[in-house]
């Protein structure tokens, strides 16, 4: 018998990229993007600046990248930055925000990623004081990485108190696709609350590298010079940026697809003993759920490794599924049934 493919669902970030995407790379048109010559780096700028509502874009390495460039653009050294303590810049960048911009990280509790316009209020500081930060910017995050979508309300009452302020937002906006699938709106609906934002090509739409900071052409400019001087001027980097326009004009569309496959999963997970899935909280692709002290995790997750299956384990008892494009209904059969075993 065959050995069956592997399934992995420790993230969207494992998605390989299609063949479509192999062979732009292929037949991509390149030139040295540090003297501004490759054109399909500039397509690619170009689309994304319009589908996200901005000026201009630019492309990046990474969204780490995207996002800590963005903090260094927008703040001087010694601001402070304010955004939710479970956001991702808080949590998953190295503490790069110390090192890169040199700013001060001014956390606000969140209620499952959501940071109220109030609390942002009270903490705004403009530096006439000579013993206080200047408030610098403002960061929002959307989806959240917690898998749940930020309601757009939420989004304009911050915007609202950071524009009386005269303090830019940025929004990590690694999967704000999915968050436009969810709410069933234009992605610049999510984006106009924010006056930067960064999206990841190379999660859930597959591309193998990249993403996109995008916001004025003043910014935009500045930060080109600010990614030359971390090291991030590509050269030939239009075979990485074919995938990445793929990624915008044919993968964006099927991302409902994910998310309907994880909210089955979740239902489906949620019928099992020992295992409590919050179905309200799926709204994008990822499904979290909290294990049953009585359950044993080594055997579980033996079991999923012995199925074929690569999940991550789970942390404090709590782990998290991610459904993406080489996760078709045979393989969410699979994993649905391994857990079942596993559990049952
Ligand atoms: C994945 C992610 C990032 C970082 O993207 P990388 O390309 O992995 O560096 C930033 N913010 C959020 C919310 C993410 O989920």
């Amino acid at each position: 018998m065959p050995e069956l493919p592997i399934i992995d669902v420790r993230s969207d970030t494992v998605t390989h990229p299609t063949r479509a995407m192999r062979e732009a790379m292929l037949n991509a048109e390149v030139g040295d993007d540090v003297y501004g010559d490759d054109p399909t780096v500039h397509r690619l700028e170009r689309l994304a600046a319009d589908l996200l509502g901005k000026e201009a874009a630019l492309f990046v390495p990474t969204g780490n990248f995207g996002n800590q460039l963005a903090l260094f653009t927008h703040c001087g050294r010694g601001d402070e930055v304010i955004l939710g303590d479970d956001c991702h810049i808080v949590w998953h960048e190295t503490g790069g925000a110390a090192v890169i911009a040199g700013v001060q990280l001014r956390t606000i509790e969140s209620d499952k990623g959501v940071i109220r316009a109030e609390e942002v209020k009270k903490r705004i500081r403009d530096g006439s004081d000579i013993h206080w930060p200047k408030t610098g910017l403002i960061c929002l995050e959307n989806a959240h990485s917690n898998g749940r979508v930020i309601p757009l309300s939420a989004m304009a009452d911050v915007a609202a108190v950071a524009r009386l302020h005269g303090v830019p937002v940025h929004l990590d906006g690694a999967r704000v696709f999915n968050a436009a699938v969810h709410l069933g709106c234009e992605v610049r609906e999510i984006t106009q609350y924010a006056d930067s934002v960064m999206c990841c090509l190379s999660k859930g739409l597959a591309a193998p590298v990249g993403s996109i900071l995008a916001g004025t052409h003043e910014f935009i400019a500045k930060a080109r010079r600010n990614r030359k001087l971390l090291g991030g001027g590509m050269r030939q980097v239009g075979v990485l940026a074919a995938p990445g326009i793929l990624a915008l004009t044919e993968m964006v569309e099927r991302l409902p697809e994910d998310h309907a496959r994880a909210q089955r999963l979740a239902e489906r997970l949620a019928a099992l003993p020992g295992l409590d899935v919050d179905r309200s909280d799926v709204h994008i692709n990822m499904v979290w759920f909290d294990l049953a002290p009585e359950v044993d995790t080594a055997k579980l997750m033996a079991t999923l490794a012995a199925a074929g299956i690569r999940a991550n384990p789970p942390e404090d008892g709590r782990m998290r599924l991610v459904t993406h494009w080489q996760i078709d209904d045979a393989a969410l059969e699979r994993l649905i049934t391994a857990f079942a075993t596993a559990l049952g």
